[in-house]
């Protein structure tokens, strides 16, 4: 298994510095969610550290990759490729890293879009990725409140704010970014208002 150690040094030598300093603010915060929701911390850490190993890729890299690595591509994958920056980690986490574990590869394929079907740590990097201690945008501080607290929560907020935001710019929202927040609102049994 991989040591911390030669992953940070790695990342920091191939990823852009401010790509670095996010990914390793995403593996504290996961680390500190894992052991508040009984996670693998380690996991959490690995998974953290290399979520957006792909998200610096141009569309044509990211099709590219895609195709080499047999990810199926849906018409929204196509169409904005940046939709696929996890999936293809998640690959090359395993090709080019070694990591095997299907919860570490889960974790980092889910991370851009969710999905209905999320793990305790799929869950614990989402929320990581949004209020790691670089992330700045409006909310932030009342979802790191709930992520200390429900999990769920603050997924919730997670989603329901980067739909906001993808409406706000006009951008194609992803049916599975919906069916996840739907999701979360069905197992609270909250959804009847
Ligand atoms: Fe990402
Ligand atoms: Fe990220």
């Amino acid at each position: 298994m991989i040591t911390e150690e030669f992953l940070m040094e790695n990342l920091s030598l191939i990823m852009p510095e401010k790509r670095f300093r996010h990914s390793v603010g995403v593996a504290d915060t996961a680390e500190k969610l894992a052991k508040k929701y009984g996670s693998d911390p380690f996991k959490a850490r690995i998974a953290g550290l290399l979520h957006d190993i792909a998200r610096d890729f141009d569309d044509n890299e990211m099709l590219q990759r895609a195709k080499k690595f047999n990810l199926a591509v849906s018409e929204y994958g196509f169409a904005m490729p940046l939709l696929l920056h996890g999936p293809v980690a998640a690959v090359m986490a395993r090709e080019e890293y070694g990591i095997t574990e299907p919860e570490i590869l889960n974790a980092i394929a889910l991370h851009t879009v969710g999905s209905e079907y999320m793990s305790q740590l799929d869950k614990i990097i989402f929320v990581a990725d949004k209020i790691e201690p670089n992330r700045r945008h409006a909310g932030v501080d009342e979802i790191r409140r709930q992520a200390n607290k429900d999990l769920d929560a603050a997924l919730l907020s997670c989603f329901d704010e980067s739909i906001r935001y993808t409406l706000k710019l006009g951008c194609l929202l992803h049916p599975t970014s919906v069916k996840a927040r739907n999701s979360i609102l069905v197992d609270q049994g909250s959804f009847r208002k």
